[in-house]
């Protein structure tokens, strides 16, 4: 069974064809500056090429990707036919969606209707999926893999924020997490190699970061909130700030609602802090070559990083295993070893000969006699939308 993974943004649409018979990638790609000068990226047999090509909408994006599938040099099938099902990666299914499900008009009017908690992609989501539709035909099941589904089981303690309850009750506002899908294949992966692990933190690092706590199985905390805007020093993102400070900026700056978000969600962070760049290799280099605003930006992530964990194993009420994984956490060595020293206080003890240089692949990483094991798993957001959608269209 072949399935075609999509991840549908505002101006961009990722896909992933999967081989679900040895869960390999056949075929991946990127259609970029959709509705603007348009540029695809695809890779299949070993090969990569990059090209520009007009894709004034989602619907033309996803003709050019049957066109790369099922014609020229990167041909890995022959008609669209052999694509089983699409899965679709959505950010926000709200408090609405607990699981993965299979899309029709109600799914659709809903994942519209949740635009409100996630601006930037529920409706690129909906573009992706009638355009899904437009090209492939309404007889290809198409599924729906919500990021916020695993965080589901969350306590209205972990969940609730304590404005006036009426709010919550009017506009749902609350923690919903983000990451789920990645978070949710990583304490998968870690249950098959160790099922006897029961309190694990899992640390997604990347250009958007969040840490979840899990326990048997199930979050119990996760450090994104309403938004993915919450929790800690982001590439571009603030991460948690006192609420005060925003309203105090607003008024000092005399900045609308719209642009505040823009400067918290693309202008903060590291890129804000070390005025430097959102990336993290970027802000090594310079806090390395002298740069103090980087030294600073580098400090707070330190600080705040491991300050989480250990609010997480209280939560927890304990620690059988930390993981690390997303761009930073499978491939800073450094940054691991950093986070993993300032929980040197708390038992916890990484193997640093063994992290130095390792990148991209399972590794366990604890030193003797550490009070948690400590691992890097490599995540597979698309491999676990597509272990999901055969799964629903399995059972049709
Ligand atoms: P992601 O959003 O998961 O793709 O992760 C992107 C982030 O991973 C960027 O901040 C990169 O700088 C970071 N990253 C990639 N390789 C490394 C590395 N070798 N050391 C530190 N950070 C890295």
């Amino acid at each position: 069974m072949k399935i075609l993974v999509i991840n549908c943004g505002s101006s961009s649409l990722k896909y992933q064809l999967i081989d679900m018979n040895d869960e390999s990638t056949i075929a991946s790609g990127l259609c970029e500056r959709v509705g603007l000068d348009g540029k695809i990226t695809a890779k299949a047999k070993g090969q990569k090429v990059k090209f520009d090509v007009s894709m004034p909408d989602h619907t033309t994006a996803f003709y050019e990707v049957k066109k790369i599938l099922t014609e020229g040099d990167l041909k890995v099938i022959d008609s669209l036919e052999e694509i089983a099902a699409i899965g679709h990666r959505v950010v926000q299914g709200g408090a609405l969606y607990k699981e993965s499900c299979l899309v029709n008009e109600q799914v659709k009017a809903d994942i519209d209707m949740l635009s409100d908690l996630a601006p930037l992609h529920n409706p690129a989501h909906i573009q992706g999926i009638n355009a899904a539709e437009d090209v492939f035909g309404k007889d290809v099941p198409q599924v729906v893999v919500f990021d916020n589904a695993f965080h589901s089981t969350m306590p209205p303690k972990a969940y609730m924020y304590p404005l006036p309850y009426e709010y919550y009750e009017k506009h749902a506002i609350r923690k919903y997490g983000a990451h789920g899908t990645s978070h949710r294949y990583v304490s998968k992966r870690l249950a098959e190699l160790h099922p006897e692990y029961k309190k694990v933190i899992i640390c997604h690092l990347g250009n958007g970061s969040s840490i979840t706590a899990v326990k048997d199985g199930k979050v119990i905390d996760t450090s994104m909130g309403l938004t993915p805007l919450d929790g800690f020093i982001m590439g571009t993102r603030t991460g948690a700030i006192d609420p005060s400070a925003v309203t105090f900026l607003m008024q000092k700056e005399g900045l609308t609602p719209a642009e505040t978000d823009n400067i918290m969600n693309k202008k903060s962070g590291f890129l804000g802090i070390s005025g430097v760049s959102s990336d993290m290799r970027d802000v090594e280099e310079a806090a390395a070559d002298g740069n103090e605003r980087a030294q600073l930006a580098l400090d707070i992530f330190y600080y705040e990083v491991p300050k989480i964990i250990a609010s997480y194993i209280v939560a927890l009420q304990g620690l059988d295993a930390l993981v690390f994984t997303a761009g930073i956490g499978e491939n800073g060595c450094n940054v691991r070893e950093g986070i993993c020293k300032e929980l040197e206080c708390l038992g916890i003890k990484m193997d640093y000969e063994k992290n130095d240089g390792i990148r991209g692949k399972e590794v366990r990483l604890d030193a003797e006699g550490s009070t948690a094991a400590i691992f890097m798993l490599p995540t597979n957001e698309e491999l676990m939308i597509a272990r999901d959608t055969k799964e629903i269209v399995e059972a049709l």
